[in-house]
């Protein structure tokens, strides 16, 4: 399972950025935009960061990666080969409907609408209890 953590992005203090590790200092897509324009000569590489812009949205991963091949004119073969994998995963489940958040959400206001319930009945049996006592 893959574990994301929402922070704040340390340069705007404003939008969060979801990241897959704990990040000390995260910048959201907002603040990294003008730092991934730039010319990609090398065809291979122009096409492995030809993707939907929604991904390096998304995706912080996507984006140091992008902006590091700017910064050094080279990527490592781990950088590409996890660049792939990410981008497949994201594509893949994209393709998936997301169905799982109203189960949770009902669950959770049926328990609460329960206790609810329960309060309101012990009041009232608080009340007819106290009567009965006077
Ligand atoms: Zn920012």
């Amino acid at each position: 399972m893959r574990i994301t953590y929402k922070q704040k992005c340390s340069r705007c203090k404003k939008n969060f950025v979801l990241v897959t590790w704990k990040n000390k200092y995260p910048l959201c897509y907002e603040c990294q935009k003008n730092e991934m324009q730039g010319e990609i000569k090398d065809p291979e590489t122009k096409k492995l960061f030809n993707i939907p812009e929604e991904f390096y949205k998304e995706n912080s991963f996507l984006r140091s990666v992008k902006i590091n091949y700017l910064k050094y004119g080279q990527l490592s073969e781990k950088q590409v080969e996890f660049f792939k994998k990410t981008v497949q995963k994201m594509k893949e489940e994209q393709g998936t409907p997301k169905t799982v958040a109203p189960e949770p959400i009902q669950f959770e206001s049926n328990i609460s609408l329960r206790a609810l319930r329960l309060a309101k009945k012990e009041a009232k049996e608080k009340k007819a209890k106290e009567k009965r006592e006077k």
